[in-house]
């Protein structure tokens, strides 16, 4: 940077702070940083400037939010325009054969449904993932059995037929919770093992009592998950680069499925052996009886 560019020649000529003037530093041997520089005159009491004041501020974590929000807002878009471009499709096709129905009308419809639905979904978990991070959403708790919520679950993929969901159990234990926010965990946890691990045709979940603990798992035989990546699963936006293969998604689910369960005072974890399959789990107390 030339000399009279630096923050602190600029407040001395011209006498008036500088504020939040970032640079970014490459070290030789070491990864970019970026510091945020303040100048500001300091001057006697006839108002001669004497001397400066600078301060230096890290603000490579700042610098990395915002770099993870846009990211994050160029996935979201393309992950909207995806079903977007087909649902116009096809309400174009349908539109054109209005006045003269064909054999296609149906599909159509359905397809349509399926964009839509797509969309939807996303939209939904955007509106959650904000109202979780701004604290908006309030249990309503009740007291139901384990095995009615998890025979009530995933309506969608148990409809499609594709993958055979394989409940077991203690069937007399009951808990305390948002009823419909453990649903959805679960739904999410089974539509990731579906999703992620297609070719695990079934999918296991398991609840158990342990002590004043419950504990429900999900447990798929897909491809896994890599040691390292295991720990940022939870975050926010993250999502693991599954070489080659492309799924649709915002890095949302696990983030929301882990603000609910701590919200009600659980754990969620997963463990995975890469290659073998996933499980992944809960807690939750089981409140007073
Ligand atoms: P998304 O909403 O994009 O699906 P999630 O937060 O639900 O994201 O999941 C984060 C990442 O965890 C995914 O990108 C996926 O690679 C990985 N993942 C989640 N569940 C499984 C699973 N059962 N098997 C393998 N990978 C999984």
């Amino acid at each position: 940077m030339p000399d009279d560019e630096h923050p602190m020649a600029i407040t001395l000529s011209t006498g008036k702070p500088v504020y939040d003037y970032e640079i970014a530093i490459q070290p030789d041997n070491g990864e970019r940083f970026y510091i945020s520089v303040n100048a500001a005159p300091i001057r006697d009491e006839e108002g001669v400037i004497i001397a400066g004041i600078g301060t230096f501020m890290d603000v490579t974590n700042r610098r990395k939010a915002i770099q993870q929000k846009d990211e994050f807002i160029s996935v979201a878009s393309h992950e909207l325009r995806t079903p977007i471009t087909s649902l116009k499709a096809s309400l174009q096709l349908l539109d054109r054969m209005k006045d003269n129905p064909t054999k296609a009308m149906p599909h159509l419809i359905e397809q349509s449904n399926k964009s839509l639905n797509k969309v939807s979904v996303l939209v939904a978990d955007l509106l959650n993932a904000t109202k979780l991070t701004e604290g908006q959403i309030s249990l309503n708790k009740s007291r139901f059995f384990a095995k009615d919520l998890i025979s009530e679950c995933c309506h969608h993929i148990r409809f499609e037929g594709k993958y055979e969901i394989i409940a077991s159990g203690d069937d007399l234990l009951t808990i305390e919770a948002d009823k419909d926010k453990i649903d959805q965990v679960l739904d999410n946890l089974v539509n990731n093992a579906a999703k992620y691990a297609p070719a695990s045709k079934q999918i296991f979940i398991n609840y158990t009592g342990e002590g004043d603990i419950a504990k429900f798992s999900v447990t798929d035989h897909g491809p896994g998950i890599p040691a390292h990546k295991l720990p940022h699963l939870f975050d926010r936006y993250y999502r693991v680069d599954s070489g080659g293969h492309q799924y649709s998604g915002l890095g949302l689910g696990l983030y929301i499925c882990s603000e609910i369960i701590k919200r009600h005072g659980g754990t969620i974890g997963v463990e995975s052996n890469h290659g073998k399959g996933s499980t992944f789990w809960f807690t939750l107390p089981i409140g007073q009886p």
